[in-house]
C-alpha cells in the first residue's frame, strides 16, 4: 500500500537542523501518524506522499513548510509581575508558559531575566529553521472510520486526546 490521504503511516526518522545537530528523532518504536490531516509539517507530509513500507529517504524542509519563519513580534518584554501565581524568585529561561494572545493562547519561552522585567519569546522554537529529515517508512495501512472522524490514530492502548 502506498502512502495517501487517509492512511495511517509507521515512521522510523531523525530530525537534524542546518548544522547537522539531531534535535528530534523516533523511540524505540516508530513513530505513527493519520497522513493528509496536517498531523505533522508540510513539508514531510508532502514528500512522503506516495511511498511505501520499506521507502528510505532523506528530504530538506524550509522554514515555510516546515515551524514557519520566525516573528520577532512575538519576542516581549514584559515585568515580572506578569507571571502572577510564579515566585519571581523562580523565573529562569527556557522555562514555558501558556499567554493570552490577539491570535488565542500561544506556548512561550522565557528567554532572558533580569532585575524588574523578562524577556518571552513566542516563536516555535523550530521557526525559521531548515529540517533535515531521514526517514524509513515501516507500515503503511488503511485508517479505520473512527481513527478518520477523530483526525488522528488510535494506536493500540496508546489513546489521548
Ligand atoms: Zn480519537
Amino acid at each position: 500500500m502506498r502512502i495517501a490521504s487517509n492512511t495511517v503511516v509507521s515512521l522510523q526518522y531523525v530530525l537534524s537542523n542546518a548544522d547537522g545537530d539531531i534535535i528530534d528523532q523516533s523511540a524505540d518504536t516508530p513513530f505513527v501518524y493519520l497522513h493528509g490531516h496536517g498531523n505533522i509539517v508540510v513539508g514531510l507530509e508532502r514528500a512522503l506522499e506516495g511511498r511505501g513500507a520499506g521507502d528510505s529517504f532523506a528530504v530538506e524542509v524550509s522554514p515555510e513548510d516546515g515551524y514557519g519563519e520566525r516573528d520577532e513580534r512575538l519576542v516581549q518584554v514584559v515585568p515580572r509581575e506578569a507571571f502572577g501565581g510564579v515566585d519571581e524568585d523562580d523565573l529562569q529561561p527556557g522555562m514555558r508558559f501558556r499567554a493570552e494572545s490577539n491570535d488565542g493562547p500561544r506556548i512561550v519561552v522565557i528567554t532572558g531575566v533580569d532585575a524588574d522585567s523578562v524577556t518571552v519569546d513566542g516563536n516555535h522554537p523550530l521557526a525559521g529553521q531548515v529540517l533535515s529529515f531521514v526517514v524509513e517508512v515501516r507500515e503503511v495501512r488503511e485508517a479505520t472510520p473512527t481513527e478518520l472522524s477523530h483526525g488522528h490514530v488510535h494506536d493500540g492502548d496508546d489513546h489521548h486526546h
